[in-house]
């Protein structure tokens, strides 16, 4: 995909998420109370209420948990067709990621597949989509 996608705006609250992959790193938040991951991030724990949350780095691989194919081209600059996937993560139970995944022929995607993120640079954000590491 080229560089046409609508880009977050950028806030304390999660700019560590759409920043990490400067130094290619992905960073979720989580709760320094109780350990629970909170994500969209949030200054706020979604577990237990706490105000000590803080973007943590997670491994950034992961398993395809489910996706679509998408062949609509909803804007003359995107390439279809294009997976859009959710994404667990690995070391941060409860995470779900909504991401794209690419490198790879949309066809060879399927349900179980392990995941590895790589970040995709637009101005001051690095989106992290995923590419495949193995089939189930
Ligand atoms: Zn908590």
């Amino acid at each position: 995909m080229s560089a046409t996608r609508p880009l977050p705006r950028l806030g304390p609250d999660n700019r560590a998420f759409w920043t990490g992959g400067e130094v290619n790193e992905l960073r979720i938040a989580r709760c320094g109370d109780c350990g629970g991951f909170v994500h969209p991030p949030r200054p706020v724990c979604r577990h237990c209420l706490s105000y000590n949350v803080a973007p943590h780095v997670v491994a950034g691989t992961g398993v395809i948990d489910t996706f679509t194919i998408n062949y609509q081209k909803w804007h003359p600059a995107m390439e279809v067709p294009f997976v859009i996937a959710r994404v667990t993560l690995d070391d941060a139970p409860g995470v779900v990621l909504t991401t794209n995944i690419v490198g790879c022929d949309v066809d060879d995607v399927a349900i179980g597949d392990t995941v590895s993120v790589v970040f995709e640079q637009q101005d001051d954000v690095y989106i992290p989509l995923f590419e495949r590491t193995a089939s189930r």
